[in-house]
């Protein structure tokens, strides 16, 4: 699987796009800097994009990509969420205040977004990508609003984003099960003197990282993703000094993985 990362910060600056990842040139996963990232002819090839939660980091961008490929395709493009997610987006996004409803542009029988709700643990297929059918499964994961991981599976390679998570449990159950784990995608958000601040928005520091990590009982690549601009150098430093069980890297805006 191609996995091309857009952005993968918790935030925005010159720098650090907010998180948004290309799989395969045609599904994007999370919105926050697709428009910031992409051409419009590769935006334009953008067929199906999943959502994990409503957070602007992860939706920014949404409304631009829309507008940026109206009328080239024939059929809506797909976006993919857990049904609360979806009733959210609907609301504070597409809702003809911020932006148009565009499920009802240029008519609601032939729209140019159409919402694909997705049941969890359910798992989906996006077939007739590149290198071969995306299966898609969304885990719920522990964070301040409704929001799910995905595990994402093509051939014989599988890559789980944990998305924004405090302390959970059930996606590092799902990691220690799958076969051909390649990576596990996972986030730190603020330095450890911000521990309150992350508990109370369910996000890890490095030293809640070092505990969550001791759920996964494989030997599997730990990407992380999801600093917050102001603290880059204080993240880094303190993830290079916290003991770990696993060995972990910082997900690399810009870079294209192959899983
Ligand atoms: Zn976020
Ligand atoms: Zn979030």
């Amino acid at each position: 699987m191609d996995f091309r990362v857009l952005g993968s910060f918790g935030g925005d600056s010159p720098d650090c796009r907010m998180t948004s990842f290309l799989v395969d040139g045609e599904v994007v996963v999370d919105a926050g800097a697709i428009t910031r990232a992409l051409t419009i002819s590769e935006q334009q090839k953008i067929r199906h994009v999943l959502i994990s939660h409503t957070h602007m980091d992860h939706t920014a961008t949404l409304p631009f990509l829309i507008e940026n490929i109206f009328g080239t395709h024939p059929e809506p493009v797909s976006i993919y969420c857990a049904k609360q997610v979806m009733g959210a987006v609907r609301r504070h996004l597409f809702n003809n205040d911020t932006w148009p409803d565009f499920t009802r542009i240029p008519d609601h029988v032939e729209p140019s977004v159409r919402f694909q709700e997705v049941v969890a643990e359910e798992p989906f297929t996006i077939s007739g990508l590149p290198s071969g059918d995306l299966e898609i499964t969304a885990i719920p994961v522990n964070h301040i609003v409704p929001t799910t991981a995905f595990l994402l599976r093509q051939g014989s390679s599988a890559v789980i984003f944990t998305s924004d998570t405090g302390p959970t449990e059930r996606v590092w159950k799902v990691a220690n099960e799958t076969p051909n784990l390649k990576a596990v995608i996972t986030e730190c958000s603020f330095p450890n003197r911000m521990q309150a601040v992350a508990d109370i928005s369910l996000h890890l520091t490095p030293q809640a990282l070092a505990v969550e990590l001791e759920k996964l009982k494989r030997e599997v690549p730990v990407l992380i993703y999801h600093f917050k601009p102001p603290h880059l150098d204080e993240l880094r430093a303190e993830l290079a000094a916290t003991a770990m069980n696993h060995e972990i890297a910082e997900l690399v805006q810009d870079r294209t993985y192959s899983f």
